[in-house]
Formats: structure tokens, sequence, C-alpha cells
């Protein structure tokens, strides 16, 4: 994204036809280029150490997903509302689900939850085709755009209930939910690969358990119990509301 916006500007200094607001985003991305470093230097700290992950963060423009109003705390590790009752996770939830994926470049990734589209963009960033889901109208109308504005090819968004999964789309390496499931869905299970894993936060309540699911065997399941964290319910249905 930036050599892009890069060239368009030399392109405009060599036509005399650059404006003082056309060096407003260049000063914009070296400072948020900064505070990404610190970032990914906090989450450091906090036990991230895979460093694709980190080198992932440190790239993802987490102030493109966010409202105008919190641009100045978009690389604090902080969540925000989205609308529609919905939050951008904290960048350590992030970087720790996408850390117990261990993306492989090319991985096809299936994510219920698309909200603003940073995690999806994180795990593009990595080299994972990711196949994103998002059950509120309003919000994958918001997102899908950009994403798209962020060259995100990698990224396929839909609108529906990701307690169906995207039958027709599977089996996934991997799976991840991004939001709090009070069950884990039999049927998204069943659109995991052999030997994939599944990353749900479960429980319903102001607290959930992180789980890492490994499809072992065809009927085989293996379950580890990781932290706990708080996430927004997965709730049925779609919501159509405009
Ligand atoms: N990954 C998101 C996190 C958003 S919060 C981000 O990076 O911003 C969780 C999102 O899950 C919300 O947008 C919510 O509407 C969505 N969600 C909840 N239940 C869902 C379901 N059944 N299917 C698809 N999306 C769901």
């Amino acid at each position: 994204m930036i050599s892009q916006y890069n060239t368009n500007l030399w392109i405009k200094i060599l036509k005399k036809e650059f404006s003082f607001d056309d060096f407003r985003p260049m000063e914009e991305s070296h400072r948020h280029y900064g505070l990404r470093r610190k970032l990914v230097n906090l989450l450091k700290t906090k036990g991230i150490n895979n460093s694709d992950v980190l080198n992932a963060i440190g790239k993802v423009p987490r102030h493109a997903f966010l409202d105008k109003a919190f641009l100045e705390f978009a690389y604090e590790d902080r969540a925000f509302p989205i609308g529609e009752g919905q939050t951008i996770s904290h960048p350590y939830t992030v970087a720790y689900q996408t850390q117990l994926l261990d993306i492989q470049a090319g991985d096809r990734i299936l994510e219920i939850g698309t909200g603003s589209g940073y995690q999806a963009a994180v795990l593009a960033e990595m080299g994972a085709q990711v196949y994103s889901i998002e059950r509120i109208k309003k919000l994958y109308d918001r997102t899908k755009p950009i994403l798209k504005s962020l060259n995100y090819r990698k990224i396929m968004c839909f609108y529906g209930d990701g307690f169906l999964g995207l039958p027709d789309l599977a089996p996934f390496d991997k799976i991840i939910i991004t939001a709090a499931a009070p069950e884990i869905p039999e049927t998204i299970l069943k659109q995991l690969k052999i030997g994939g894993v599944i990353i749900i936060p479960y429980g319903e309540g102001e607290k959930q358990l992180m789980l890492r699911i490994t499809r072992t065997e065809e009927y085989h399941f293996e379950q580890e119990t990781l932290d706990t964290f708080s996430f927004v319910p997965m709730l049925k249905g779609k919501e159509e509301k405009r």
C-alpha cells in the first residue's frame, strides 16, 4: 500500500500537481509505522514470539480499520467499538489466536466473525487465503470495501451465519472463531481437514476459555484448554438491518 502511494505521489510531483495535503498521509504512515513497532515490542513482552505474527502486526494498518474517533489510539493494546455493538479485538488477542493457528503460507483459513476485518488482514499478511464470515449486514458492507481498498486480495468476505460455516469451500486447513462460542459447533468441526486446528473462545458470559482443537483423525479430536479472554457473543442467524 505504501509503495503504491509513493509511486502516485512521485507521478504527481513530476507533473507538478501535488498539494500540501499529498504529504500529510506520508507523515501519517511514518508515524503509524513507529507506533506499530512499539505495539510489536509490547506484544513481545506479553509473550508473542512467533516472528511471522509479529511481522504481520507490524505491517497491517490497524488505524484503517477503525472509526476516525479512535485514530490516536489505534496502536494501543485496546479493543474499540466498531458499531452494531461489536468490537475490534485487542491486538494481543489477535496475535494470540494467530500464533495458535501456526499459519503457513497458502493455508486456507475460515474465520467466523469478520467484524472490522483486522484479524483477516493479519492472516492474509502472513500468506493465508482467508474466507471470513460476518452475520451483521452493516459490518459486512462496511468492511468488504475497506479490505479491497487496502488491496487484500487473499480475503473473501461472506455475509452469513458462521454456525453454518462454508460447506461448499470446506475442508479448511485451520479455523478461527473470533466471537464467544456458546457451544463447539459440530458443523464447523466437520469443515476442518484432518490434521487441522480450530481456535475457539468457548463459553457464555463475561469470560471465555481459549480452546485449540485438533482433528487428529476423521472422528477423533484433541482439545487443549488455554488462557481466558473476553469476547462478544457468537450469535445464531443473520442480522439484516440496514
Ligand atoms: N475478527 C474481528 C473481531 C470482531 S468481534 C476483528 O478483527 O475485528 C466478533 C464478530 O463476530 C462481530 O462482528 C460479530 O457480529 C461476529 N459474529 C458473531 N456471531 C457470528 C456468527 N454466528 N457468524 C458470523 N459472525 C458472527
